[in-house]
């Protein structure tokens, strides 16, 4: 008895594990597909509102259906068209997949059976238009709405119940205009367009098919696949897609419109984006317009960090005023008068590099002739002093020496000299120096 019950507790142990790592995983759905125990099957329901989120599918716009992380829809266009439809139908109906297929009004009329088949295997139906003009983003716009509602006419004809009809629908070749966007969302039509097609349209095997749908599924992680049910390769494909998305763990999502009695799936604003911003996700904040006083106090108060809207990890962002810059500004001694005063001579060094030849000529023997003033102010007294004596001295060595007697050719006319510490003589220098001058013109001549 002991030995009985450590097995069966340990098979139920194993048991509870399994239950365990299959919850989420597309196997815990096969339960819900009689006679197909590996299918795929359908993991929710999203019950979506057009007018709260009117243009859907990243490749054209904003926002995206409010799908997590692994979750795919399938789109099918352009049927029903018998041949292909019935072959895509029943691949779903063995993987219990539900999927949204966006008909043609042409199509339903020549097919409308298609159109009931789809329904009553619980697909949900849009449309696609009339006659699938790729000219809906330069039509006028009479003739697009006309194509809109021919398409929703004769699908809903097909349909025993028309109200079963989702107000969905897609601009073919999702040739968006924003006149036709306009009115669907003014008739609470939801566009999709779609996150990634897989170009089964277009001449390719059912392989590079197959490889598109799972690598853009795969670059995006989640979103609305655009296929169409009226492709050989689609068909020959959709197995193999299927079992892919299994094995890489990926969900059916079943999306259908919101009604009176059935009420939109609750979501946030940001779960309609692919991919919704983070925390680590760095995002410029603007600062919050501070609530300034302008009337009571000439001072304005300093913003608080608070009132810059930063959070504590985003304040790297802000320019801070630390203590130690604060410490510098007030220690900053005032600069000296002495630290502005030009050096002896530069004025010239100065002139002579910014001015012509003449002009800072003229300047320098003015700045010389204001410094001789000053000398000769303050050794006025001792000059005075002395003056008899150096008159007596300087007599003696003009007549001696010659050089000294021809240095005065920049001379005027009244005797003063380029050189400022010899003071200038009384009148009986002049009387000295007269006769040589002339003397040595008259040699020269
Ligand atoms: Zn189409």
């Amino acid at each position: 008895m002991i030995g009985i019950s450590v097995v069966l507790r340990t098979r139920s142990w194993i048991v509870l594990c399994l239950g365990m790592l299959t919850v989420g995983a597309p196997a815990a759905f096969a339960a819900d597909c009689p006679g197909h125990p590996d299918a795929l099957g359908t993991s929710r329901t999203l019950v979506v509102d057009p007018r709260e989120h009117p243009l859907i599918g990243t490749m054209q716009y904003r926002e995206t259906l409010p799908l997590k992380d692994h979750e795919v829809v399938l789109t099918f266009d352009d049927g029903p068209l018998p041949k292909y439809s019935n072959q895509v139908l029943q691949i779903l109906a063995d993987e219990c997949i539900k999927a949204t297929f966006f008909i043609i009004g042409s199509q339903a009329k020549a097919n409308p059976e298609g159109v009931r088949k789809l329904v009553a295997a619980g697909h949900t139906v849009g449309t696609h238009s009339m006659d699938h003009p790729l000219t809906f983003d330069r039509m006028p716009i009479d003739k697009a709405e006309a194509e809109i509602n021919g398409g929703i006419a004769w699908t809903s004809a097909a349909m025993t119940d028309p109200s079963q009809l989702a107000p969905f629908f897609r601009i073919p070749g999702l040739m968006r205009a924003e006149g036709v966007e306009n009115y669907l969302i003014s008739r609470g039509i939801q566009v999709w367009s779609a996150d990634f097609p897989a170009d089964d349209w277009r001449h390719v095997s059912s392989d590079r098919v197959y490889q598109l749908a799972i690598q853009r599924l795969e670059a995006k992680g989640k979103g609305i696949l655009l296929l169409h049910d009226i492709q050989a390769r689609t068909v020959a494909a959709l197995p193999k897609i299927i079992r892919d998305l299994k094995a890489r763990g990926y969900r059916i999502v079943h999306v259908v419109p919101a009604t009176a009695e059935r009420p939109a799936t609750p979501t946030t604003t940001v779960e309609w984006l692919l991919h919704p911003p983070t925390e680590t996700t760095p995002i410029a904040r603007w600062p919050r317009v501070p609530n300034f006083v302008f009337t009571q106090t000439r001072a304005l108060p300093a913003p608080a960090l608070a009132d810059l809207n930063a959070l504590a990890e985003h304040q790297p962002l802000l320019p801070l005023r630390t203590m130690a810059q604060a410490n510098v500004a007030a220690t900053l001694p005032a600069p000296g008068r002495a630290l502005f005063a030009i050096p002896e001579g530069s004025v010239e060094v100065l002139l002579s590099t910014t001015l012509s030849r003449r002009a800072a000529t003229r300047l320098a023997m003015a700045a010389e002739a204001t410094r001789a003033a000053k000398d000769k102010a303050a050794h006025a007294k001792a000059a005075k002093g002395k003056a008899a004596k150096l008159q007596g001295r300087r007599t003696a060595h003009a007549a001696a020496a010659p050089d000294h007697v021809e240095q005065p050719k920049g001379t005027t006319a009244k005797g003063t000299t380029a050189t400022g510490t010899a003071p200038k003589g009384p009148a009986s220098r002049s009387a000295t120096t007269r006769p040589t001058r002339v003397a040595s013109l008259k040699k020269r001549a």
